[in-house]
């Protein structure tokens, strides 16, 4: 069994426990199936049994299922030498956890398949099988014996009621790191109660455990009093997982202890002798708090009642359709459902989503907590439409927005639109793949000091940036927002996390998000270490002259009396969690908000629908209590998915030939990446490893998001993506010169893993039997392409400047430039002209001027966002690129009239700075 040491538990060494003991449970089912196959009198076969049943043993402790009662029959046979009860149970298990049917199934917890009723008698009949109660698991911490935690197992078990909304199973962990651990592992886990008086060391004896917490926990310091160790354990538990409940039970004051800090991450506090029920109905409460979908519940209430409609809207309640002699296929294919819950009416529960006073304000205090935000918005138009709301909520004209140019082309018509003016920072490109990367914090801060050093630090309103990008790179927030705030202690930050609202609830993604920074800066601002930490860095600093270059490689530390926190996130729910398209939310940390509550009505006001979409806006609010209740256990298959992706691929002899996924040291220069990490796992970094360098890099890479490369194979990645689609049935969204970015989701499993290895197996064995048949020439051929797309790549432009007409001060450092009124001058006809992009007259005008200034935006598609603003200098290495681009979609650029320019004479009257 132990040929293979990867199968050990060793937790450093793997992400997900969870997705490990299943291949514990599917290895020790196969070796159970052989010793019964070989007769029971196989002694190495048996042997294989009892070493697999010892190495998944002292991990089962962290779930209630099988338990120990279970896995005590599972022993008693292997100990009876009984080979055929053995594979028995040994196959019923495995099939239970596997499928996960313990969760609906009562007589999964049977080791009797003919029914051994001891265990069932405790319950009343209706309670067996309740296949449509959602099934959890709570974790009691106690410092009770294990030999009586069965009997208490069972006791918890009789009170289940016929009435409950739900249904759980308990399991026990003797010690804090016991918890800690099981919490971690098992994501079913949805409530701890936590017993005064448990001891701090594992009772476990599992290699690597201390590190493996300690690096998760992000403490390994034992805590001196068993209250202390209460408390301590409550705080890393809601650290690793935010949205779980916590309840105390203790001998303490109650009442002197709820009130105090101690209790703030505690649901509630219980009196040690109090009534079991008591806890009990409380578990219920709690999981009900996060199952409730205030809006969605109202509509589907709202969807049964006998109405009458005289409001706009003919299709609600399906009575245009189902009449209809034409359409009534409409009504066959969505359904009843869909029609009988559309309404236009706000009344009836149904609230309004431009003033919400009901059940979307609900739901939407309910996303703000589960996301970890102060306040959220619903919106129902995309975050193409939520940023434009943010933009203009916070800018007004003349404001300065420090912004990456590769950010989505939303951000920049918010621009426009609310006449804030951009200042181009550019992300580091990744020349080789045709793609950028994000932009370094060395770059923000050059930006910050120029407008410092140029007297308008104080119009600089907002720092703009896209987290994570499309191809996975991730800031690091917390590091970008301290060293920002601590040159202007005000700054808003708009982090555009369009792909990674799933990231709050992964433990591992959470420490580079927007919202999870301004938690753990609020924190370590208040805290007296850090004022101590301030005051010593202020004083061996010295006077420091504004915009002194030498600020650009010291690490810079805010004020803590004068900064604030102020965090804009959007993203596109309906993008990485299961929210209708078009689906968003715009979550909201800000100190200073009641500055920004009016213009914020406002942009909303502008922006969002009369009619909003009432499907939509439940999605959004059912997405929220998926995430709330599963989204930790979701996101953890996935990371697990995407690493074992990366490895198969990377790992494959024959499809490593032609394609790769780019690991980290291929995304993110070293410079980027002081760890040193070159890739995910072993042999690489060890789990630990790799955690140190998400809390400590500049950029890190979310391994979800994999960049396949496959220029190699001969593929352009627009032919690739077409070739996935037709033969394969794969479908896939961006590309790049040489590559195509293949991204994890919560919905994905095992089979579409497989099927694109299968996939990338069938390709490169094609490409092999071809290019054996075609001899020298052929394969010349092959060589040139894989040349052509891999070394022949175009330079990616930077942002070049606004023309001098829409610049304030052309030869200040600052490039912030006004934007709208290039916009709208394109507006007029005379104003503009066209140029061909394949002509003479581009050169020319490159080599001897007039300068050609862009009248649009122009945005291939993907990635979305602009090679040129309107009042943008056309150059070189512009023209270069456009020649070169490979995408047919480009906005704002169509190839029959050419390149919309502003004529010159438009812009020589103009003077610098005249235009608003
Ligand atoms: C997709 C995307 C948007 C726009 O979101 P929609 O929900 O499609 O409107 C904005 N920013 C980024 C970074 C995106 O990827």
């Amino acid at each position: 069994m132990n040929a293979d040491p990867a199968a050990l538990p060793q937790l450093s060494t793997v992400l997900a426990a969870a997705s490990m003991r299943a291949d514990h449970w599917r290895q020790l089912n196969a070796y159970a199936r052989a010793w019964a196959a070989a007769g029971t009198d196989s002694a190495e076969r048996r042997g294989a049994c009892v070493e697999a049943l010892a190495d998944l043993r002292p991990l089962e402790q962290c779930w209630a299922y099988p338990g120990e009662r279970l896995l005590g029959a599972l022993a008693a046979a292997l100990a009876d030498n009984d080979a055929a009860q053995f594979a028995r149970l040994a196959r019923k298990l495995s099939a239970a956890i596997l499928s996960g049917d313990f969760r609906r199934d009562e007589q999964a917890w049977n080791a009797d398949d003919d029914g051994d009723r001891t265990l069932l008698d405790a319950l009343p009949p209706e309670l067996l099988g309740a296949p449509d109660k959602p099934y959890f698991e709570v974790l009691i911490v106690t410092p009770n014996e294990p030999a009586l935690w069965q009997r208490a197992r069972d006791e918890m078990r009789a009170m289940r009621r016929v009435d409950d909304q739900f249904h759980y199973a308990v399991t026990h962990a003797g010690s804090f790191e016991d918890a800690a651990l099981a919490a971690m592992v098992n994501a079913d886990v949805q409530a701890v109660v936590i017993v005064d008086g448990f001891r701090f060391t594992s009772l476990l004896d599992i290699p690597d455990l201390k590190q493996f917490l300690a690096r998760n926990l992000g403490s390994d310091d034992e805590p001196s009093t068993a209250g202390a160790l209460s408390t301590s354990l409550a705080r890393a538990l809601k650290h690793f997982r935010p949205e779980l409940d916590l309840y105390l039970l203790t001998d303490r004051s109650p009442e002197r202890l709820a009130g105090s800090d101690e209790a703030a991450p505690l649901r509630r506090v219980f009196h040690h002798v109090e009534e079991p029920m008591e806890v009990h109905l409380a578990l219920l409460d709690g999981i009900a708090d996060r199952y409730e979908t205030p809006y969605f519940d109202n509509l589907k209430k709202y969807a049964l009642r006998p109405i009458g409609t005289f409001h706009a809207l003919p299709i609600a309640r399906g009575k245009s359709i189902f009449g209809s002699n034409w359409i009534r296929d409409m009504g066959h294919f969505y359904g009843t459902n869909i029609l009988f819950a559309e309404s236009s009416a706000t009344t009836g529960g149904l609230d309004s989503l431009l003033e919400p006073t009901g059940t979307i304000k609900r739901a939407q205090t309910a996303a703000a907590r589960a996301f970890g935000a102060k306040r959220a918005y619903f919106g129902t138009n995309g975050t193409s439409t939520s940023n434009k709301i943010v933009v203009q909520a916070v800018c007004k004209p003349g404001d300065i927005v420090i912004v990456d140019r590769n950010c989505h082309k939303s951000h920049h018509y918010g621009f426009v639109l609310s006449g804030a003016q951009p200042y181009y920072v550019e992300a580091f490109p990744l020349t080789q793949y045709s793609m950028y990367g994000a932009v370094p914090l060395r770059t923000i801060k050059q930006a910050l000091l120029d407008c410092q050093a140029g007297g308008k630090l104080d119009r600089v309103k907002v720092i703009d940036m896209t987290n994570c990008t499309f191809d996975g790179h991730m800031y690091n927030p917390q590091r970008v927002m301290e060293e920002c705030l601590a040159i202007k202690p005000d700054l808003i930050f708009l982090w555009d996390e369009a792909w990674f609202g799933f990231a709050r609830f992964s433990p591992l993604h959470r420490r580079r998000t927007g919202l999870g920074a301004a938690a753990a800066l609020t924190e370590r601002y208040r805290s007296k270490a850090y004022r101590t930490e301030y005051e010593a860095w202020k004083a061996q600093r010295g006077k420091v002259e504004p915009g002194d270059p030498a600020q650009l490689d010291e690490h810079l530390l805010p004020d803590p009396d004068k900064v604030r926190i102020r965090v804009y996130q959007t993203n596109s729910t309906h993008k990485s969690m299961s929210a209708f398209r078009q689906g968003s939310m715009m979550l909201v940390w800000d100190e200073d908000f009641h500055e920004v509550e009016g213009p914020f009505e406002e942009a909303f006001f502008a922006h969002t629908s009369t009619s909003p979409n009432l499907q939509l806006i439940a999605s959004l609010d059912l997405a929220r209590r998926q995430m709330e209740l599963e989204g930790y256990g979701l996101t953890l298959k996935m990371t697990d998915l995407a690493l074992r992706l990366r490895r198969t691929i990377n790992g494959h002899p024959l499809i490593s030939k032609y394609f790769h996924v780019a690991t980290p040291e291929d995304m993110i220069p070293a410079e980027f990446r002081a760890s040193g990490l070159r890739d995910y796992g072993p042999p690489n970094a060890s789990w630990v490893e790799t955690l140190q360098a998400w809390d400590d890099d500049e950029f890190a890479l979310d391994p979800t998001r994999l960049t396949v490369i496959c220029g190699a194979a001969g593929f352009d990645g627009t032919q690739f993506k077409g070739l996935l689609a037709e033969r394969f049935d794969i479908q896939i969204n961006k590309t790049s010169r040489n590559s195509i970015l293949v991204q994890t989701n919560i919905n994905n499993t095992h089979s579409d893993a497989a099927l694109l290895i299968k996939a990338l197996a069938d390709l490169s064995r094609e490409i092999e039997a071809r290019l054996a048949q075609e001899g020298a020439n052929g394969r010349q051929v092959f060589a040139d392409r894989v040349r052509a797309l891999m070394t022949d790549v175009p330079d990616l432009p930077n942002f070049s400047q606004f023309h001098d007409a829409f610049r304030e001060a052309p030869d200040g450092a600052s490039n912030e430039g006004h934007m709208r009124p290039a916009f709208f001058m394109a507006y007029e006809e005379a104003n503009c002209e066209f140029v061909r992009l394949h002509s003479d007259d581009v050169d020319r005008r490159l080599a001897e001027g007039p300068q050609m200034v862009s009248a649009n935006f122009v945005i291939p598609y993907p990635p979305g966002f602009p090679i040129m603003v309107p009042g943008q200098v056309i150059t070189a290495d512009t023209i270069a690129f456009m020649r070169k681009l490979d995408v047919k979609e480009i906005h704002g650029y169509h190839a029959a009239q050419g390149i919309k320019l502003i004529k010159p004479d438009a812009l020589a009257g103009l003077r610098a700075g005249s235009l608003q």
